[in-house]
């Protein structure tokens, strides 16, 4: 049996990983887990899992309510609850599905106590790659990716030296509006955003995914899990999203990683892992089809480039500034291409620093996010 703490239980990702553990014949067991602010959907999850040993509720309010009803599990509240649950004393693997650079310090925080990490939360090797590599390293644990391009490549480097790899592919759906035109985008609506063809996922990601944003995280993300230069990480517009990820190797083999667009697939690799469990899904291959990036349609990405290969607090300010325009997008207080504007000013106007602390990482992406929700947002 393993042991898992689901940060993020109630989101897309973490409602499936519930599912998966469900369905695992107890080879998967809940020892904590951090819910969302509703507390019907909160409750029910609950009542599924009543021998979860530990509890983060996002606000202080519902706290004695629970308490009271659920005598024998812990409840915790806000980000220092998160800490709590990754630094509980039980052995497990710290599955991180929260959204955005609250990601981080719970991912930190699981590490120093020896937990290894299924990370959906890319924001945290975006902001701290370079810093988490290093305390996986000093603290021994694993760091397995739940992104589904991520996991695919992952796969395809089973087995394979480091040193064979000419260079690694992540496909890009192209996201709601990939249809559309530079000029069609001034109008586009927060609903239209919202409807991703090919995967359902929480909110934020599915904007990411219409500005590309989410590929440029996705090559920051892959350039800290695989360890190679930006030199050797390209993207491709694949509408099927059915390849997730390809590897070109030396001698002109390329793998590519296939399967559904269903997220439960990356996050039972990662929980399994080395096993491989029994899922049913069929993959029917039919006219996939793949075409070159369009970097002037999507200017976003090849900002990420820029910045990833920058480094320093780069990527951190690049990352605030797109979380809180993304925040703002969602309450519709900015359009759909203020997204790029404020992202791509942001990051102009900042004057880098090279190797941050993590102090300086976090202060400075709270500084970025809450200038930008000022700056733009209406009150
Ligand atoms: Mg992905």
């Amino acid at each position: 049996m393993k042991n898992i703490y689901v940060l993020g239980a109630a989101g897309s990702i973490g409602l499936q990983t519930l599912e998966i553990v469900e369905k695992s014949n107890e080879e998967l067991n809940i020892i904590g887990m951090s819910l969302g602010s509703n507390d019907v959907l909160n409750q029910s999850i609950i009542d599924r899992f009543p021998n979860v040993e530990i509890i983060c509720l996002r606000n202080q309010k519902s706290l004695k309510t629970f308490q009271d009803k659920y005598p024998n599990i812990k409840f915790v509240f806000s980000d220092q609850g998160l800490i709590e649950i990754a630094k509980y004393p039980k052995k497990g693997i710290v599955l991180n599905a929260l959204s955005g650079s609250a990601g981080l310090r719970p991912t930190v925080a699981a590490i120093e106590s020896k937990k290894d990490i299924a990370l959906a939360n890319k924001e945290t090797l975006v902001m701290a790659g370079d810093i988490i590599n290093q305390l996986i390293k000093m603290y021994h644990v694993d760091l397995y990716p739940v992104d589904s391009e991520h996991s695919a490549l992952w796969q395809t480097l089973r087995g394979e030296d480091q040193s064979d790899i000419e260079k690694l592919v992540i496909t890009a759906s192209g996201g709601s509006f990939r249809d559309l035109s530079r000029e069609a985008l001034n109008d586009v609506t927060l609903q239209q955003a919202l409807m991703h063809p090919n995967w359902s996922m929480g909110d934020k990601i599915t904007i990411d995914s219409a500005t590309m944003m989410n590929k440029g995280l996705e090559v920051i993300e892959a350039h800290h899990l695989f360890g190679l230069p930006y030199q050797k990480i390209e993207t491709i517009i694949h509408k099927e999203s059915v390849v997730h990820g390809l590897t070109y190797f030396k001698d002109g083999t390329v793998k590519a990683s296939l399967s559904l667009s269903d997220m439960r697939i990356p996050i039972a690799y990662a929980l399994y892992y080395p096993k491989r469990h029994v899922y049913e899904s069929s993959l029917e291959l039919t006219n996939l089809s793949f075409q070159p990036m369009d970097f002037k349609r999507f200017p976003l990405l090849e900002l990420a480039f820029y910045v990833g290969k920058q480094g320093g607090l780069l990527p951190t300010v690049m990352n605030a500034a797109n979380e809180a325009a993304v925040k703002l997008f969602l309450k519709e207080q900015i359009k759909f291409l203020d997204i790029e504007k404020i992202v791509m000013d942001t990051v102009h106007q900042f004057e880098n620093k090279m190797e941050p602390t993590l102090d300086e990482i976090i202060t400075t992406d709270e500084l970025i996010q809450n200038h930008i929700l000022l700056t733009y947002g209406k009150r």
